[in-house]
Formats: C-alpha cells, structure tokens, sequence
C-alpha cells in the first residue's frame, strides 16, 4: 500500500479500506463455512465510520461498558452481547436497553440483576462467563487466566442450581493465538463445563484468535467448531477485535527533532504512551515502514515521543539514510488498540484519523482541538 505522505497531516492514524474488508472477508469465510457468529469486539477497534463494511456481514458487536454498548446499537446496529467485570446499578437499566446478550461474571452478579434483566421486555439473552484455569498467554497483564483471575467463574465457584435463566457461557482465554491454543482450551471446557454445555443453547468462545495473521490455521479452527456445535447442539459465536484491524493501518509521525545522548534519538510528534500504549505495557516494538528494528542499516535512532516521560519510548530502528527534521515515519499495524486506549497525557493532541481508499484515495476523518482535551478535564 503507498500513500502519499506529503498529505498526511501529522500525526495522524490511516486506516486501509481495502486491507479491512480482506481481514473481513477471512473472518466471513469461517461464518460461511461452520455457521458460527462473529462480533466485533469494539474494545480493540471503535474506528466507527469504517463500520459500514460490515453491516449484513457480521451480526454485531461485544461491548464492556455503556459506553460502547450505545456506540454499538447507534453506529454498528445488529446485535449488542455485553460482558463486564461488573455491573453498576444505575446503568443496568441503560445497559439492558441498549444490550441483546448480557454476559455475568459472576453468580452474585447473575442473582443481583436477574430479576431486573428478565422484567424488561427486551427478551435479553443472558449467560455467564466461565473462566477454564488454562491458558498460553505469556504476559500476565493480558492473562484472563492469571493466578487469582477476576474474570470468570472458575470450576469450584459455579452455581449449577443458579443457572435457571441462563442460556449460554461465555470464556476468553486467548490473546494473539493460533487455533491449536483454542482446540486445547476447547478441551478443557468440556472437561470441566460439558454436562452445562449441553444445557445451554451457545457458547461464546471469546476473542485472541489472530484469524487474520499469516500462518494462523483457519482449517483448524473451523474443523473445531463444527466439532463443538455437533458434540454438544449449540451456536458458536466468536468476538475478535484484534483480528479485523490486524496490520490494516498505520501511524503516520513527523520527526520534529534529533538530538545526541550517547545515542542518536529522534523526537517523534507522536508518543508512545499517549498513542500506542501497548508499547510500552506489553512490551512490543512496531514495525517501521522502510526501517530495521536490528542494526541492518547504518543510521541507528531511538525514536522517542514528545512528552516528559522517561520512558516515552518507541525503540531503536536503523534507517538506510540518516533522518532529516520534518521525515514522515511510518509506524505499521497501529489501528487496533490504539485510538481506543489514547489519552491526552502531557496535553499532546491526539492523532488525526483517516481511511484511504484505492478509488477515493486518502480522506482525514477527524482532527482533534485543544477542545477535546479541555473537555475531558474541569
Ligand atoms: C479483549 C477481548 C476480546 C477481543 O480480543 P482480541 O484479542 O482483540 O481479539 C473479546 N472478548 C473479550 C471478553 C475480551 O476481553
């Protein structure tokens, strides 16, 4: 994909039309080959006026709050399946309003909103999530199944008579894994849940799936599916974020200064902790159109964010030429993860937003004001 950069106010997010709808087509396939349902999960990727790509594709989203539930019903349609830690009692109106499943973290949670789920006439579908106790989920910060988890019900805490209401479960054990991680999940599962399973009408096997990374067996996930479904009579759904938004944009930067510490470092106009904070918690470093994360070429630079943070850090690239002030930087795969975990941190605006297209070329959505900023704060 080339875009031409002298156009891209910066910094600045680029979302490829045509690379979104290839990462669609992929997840359809599975849909059209095992009859599951896919949501997309808008805690990875919100970008709403790319939404309508996948309206009549995918029956909707799965959302974690009010928020995301409005943003949902308002600008997706279809379906809302909401899950939370935990509910407040002030939205649970709102969110059985705007919700089609509601998803309980725990018994106590179930018991405490039943009743108020089932008096409102939205024929809410509810379930409970399950957490299996296995995972291969290196990172503890993003392990669902990390010694002393919040988020399930494990074995030893379910209620099995309090299930009377509930129709489906729901597990998320996955963050970035290949199908051979879910076909060993799925045998957890039935170990542990298979006498509940086959009570229940679906099972959500929660998101992680990176469908659309290369080397990712597809084959494998479908043969398992159809397996589930026929082993225990119940719909499957699947909630992928990562997956829909996997390397289909870019951060576009402009390098407003270099300077010397030992080390050559250039000043980047956009941060790492404001923009990107995933690289910085997970840790990763992205990937740099026309750059080397290793000393393949002679110019080496940390890149750095503008912000007062020490560790406002990007990494260090080699480039084959040495950087000038004003070069675009073009970070790749930056769309999931990114706009919806942004802050303000330092008052830095945020990145501008932009879809480009091969018929319409490139269009910036939204730029941000120093209202946005102020608004956030009193
Ligand atoms: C994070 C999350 C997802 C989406 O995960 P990806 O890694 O982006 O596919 C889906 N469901 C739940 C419950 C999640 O917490």
């Amino acid at each position: 994909m080339t875009i031409n950069l002298k156009n891209v106010p910066t910094p600045c997010y680029v979302a490829y039309e045509e690379k979104l709808k290839e990462n669609l087509a992929k997840i359809d396939e599975i849909q059209k080959r095992t009859g599951c349902k896919v949501l997309l999960a808008l805690k990875a990727f919100a970008m709403f006026s790319v939404f309508n790509l996948y309206k009549g594709k995918i029956v909707g989203t799965c959302v974690s709050s009010l928020n995301e539930a409005k943003l949902g019903k308002e600008k997706f349609g279809g379906e809302v399946h909401l899950y939370s830690a935990a509910y407040r009692e002030d939205e649970i109106d709102q969110l059985v309003r705007y919700s089609d499943k509601i998803i309980f973290n725990s018994f106590s949670q179930w018991n405490k909103f039943r009743e108020k789920v089932k008096k409102s006439n939205n024929n809410i579908d509810c379930g409970i999530r399950v957490n299996p106790e296995y995972s291969k989920v290196k990172i503890e910060l993003y392990d669902p199944c990390c010694k002393g988890s919040r988020l399930g019900v494990t074995l030893a805490e379910f209620h099995e008579k309090e299930l009377e209401g509930i129709n489906g479960l729901h597990f998320h054990n996955h963050c970035g894994n290949n199908s051979d991680v879910l076909e060993e999940t799925l045998k957890v599962v039935g170990e542990k849940f298979g006498d509940i399973i086959k009570k229940m009408k679906w099972v959500n096997f929660g998101g992680g799936q990176s469908i659309t990374e290369p080397g990712y067996d597809i084959d494998r996930l479908c043969n398992n599916i159809s397996a589930f479904k026929k082993e225990y009579g119940v719909e499957v759904i699947l909630e992928p974020g990562e997956a829909f938004a996997y390397d289909a944009g870019v951060l576009v930067t402009s390098v407003l200064d270099i300077m010397h510490n030992d080390i050559d470092i250039a000043i980047l106009d956009c941060s790492a902790v404001a923009h990107m904070p995933d690289v910085v918690e997970m840790p990763y470093k992205p990937i740099i159109t026309g750059a080397s994360k290793e000393k393949e070429f002679p110019y080496v630079y940390r890149l750095a964010g503008p912000t007062c943070l020490a560790g406002d850090i990007i990494g260090e690239y080699s480039f084959p030429q040495p950087l000038k002030l004003g070069d675009k930087i073009v970070l790749e795969d930056m769309l999931q993860y990114t706009m919806v975990k942004n802050n303000t941190f330092n008052g830095i605006n945020l990145p501008s937003i932009a879809i480009h297209s091969e018929e319409k070329g490139l269009n910036v959505i939204k730029t941000f004001t120093y209202e946005d900023y102020k608004s956030r704060l009193s």
